[in-house]
C-alpha cells in the first residue's frame, strides 16, 4: 500500500532516460541496460564503466544534476570491482574547497561515501588533501593536464599505516589527475598501499560539450 502511494507521488523512471518504469521492475530500462558498457581498464588505470552511451548519461545525471537514482545504478559495477581488489579503506580524490564551493557539490566524495557505506569500508578523507585549486582539466591537451595538476596534492604522512586503500576518482580521460593523486599518496604510504580506480573512463578526449569540472 505504502509503496503504491510512493509510486503515485514519485513515479519510478529509468535513471538514464526517464522512461516510466513499473514498480517491481529493474530501474534501468532494457534499452539503456544494453548500452551500459563495462570497461576494466583505460590507459593502464582500473575503471568500472565506459563513459559513453548509458554510462555517460548516468554520470551526467549524477554529477551535474545530483540524481541519486543514477548514483544507485553507478555504484553496482564499482562494488564488484572493489570486492576483487582486497582493499581496507576508500580514499576519494580530493577537490579543492574553492572548487567545491563554486560547484556546490563534490561528486567524487559523494560517490566514495556511497560506495564505502555499501561495501562497509571506512571512508578516509583525511589522508590526501588538495593544496591548491587547479584549472578544469576539460579541454586541456594531455601534457598541459599533467602540468596543471602537478604538485596540487599533499598526503598526510603515515596516515595509511601499512593499510591498502582504494583511491577513487569519477571519470578519467588521460588519467592525469588520478595518477598524480596516486603518486603523492604512494610517496607517503608506499607503492603497494594505493589501488587507483575510476568509476568511468572516456576512451576519447571529451568534446567541448562537456561541462568543465
Ligand atoms: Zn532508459
Amino acid at each position: 500500500m505504502r509503496s503504491s502511494l510512493l509510486e503515485l507521488l514519485a513515479p519510478s523512471v529509468c535513471p538514464a532516460c526517464d522512461v516510466p518504469r513499473r514498480p517491481g521492475t529493474a530501474r534501468l530500462c532494457g534499452r539503456c541496460r544494453v548500452q551500459l558498457a563495462p570497461l576494466r581498464e583505460l590507459r593502464g588505470v582500473r575503471t568500472a564503466l565506459a563513459c559513453d552511451g548509458t554510462g555517460a548519461r548516468l554520470v551526467q545525471r549524477f554529477k551535474f544534476e545530483g540524481r541519486r537514482d543514477a548514483l544507485g545504478i553507478l555504484i553496482e559495477p564499482l562494488v564488484e570491482r572493489v570486492r576483487e581488489l582486497h582493499v581496507d579503506s576508500i580514499v576519494p580524490v580530493p577537490r579543492h574547497r574553492q572548487r567545491v564551493r563554486e560547484l556546490g557539490a563534490d561528486p567524487v566524495y559523494e560517490l566514495a561515501r556511497a560506495l564505502a557505506r555499501r561495501v562497509k569500508l571506512p571512508l578516509r578523507q583525511d589522508v590526501l588533501l588538495r593544496t591548491r585549486p587547479t584549472r578544469p582539466q576539460t579541454g586541456l591537451p594531455p601534457r598541459e593536464r599533467r602540468t596543471n595538476i602537478a604538485g596540487s596534492f599533499a598526503a598526510r604522512p603515515g596516515a595509511l599505516r601499512g593499510r591498502r586503500a582504494l583511491l577513487l576518482d569519477d571519470v578519467i580521460t588521460t588519467g592525469a589527475t588520478l595518477s598524480a593523486a596516486a603518486a603523492e599518496l604512494r610517496r607517503s604510504a608506499g607503492p603497494r598501499a594505493v589501488v587507483p580506480l575510476a568509476l568511468a573512463g572516456t576512451p576519447t578526449l571529451p568534446s567541448a560539450g562537456w561541462p568543465a569540472l
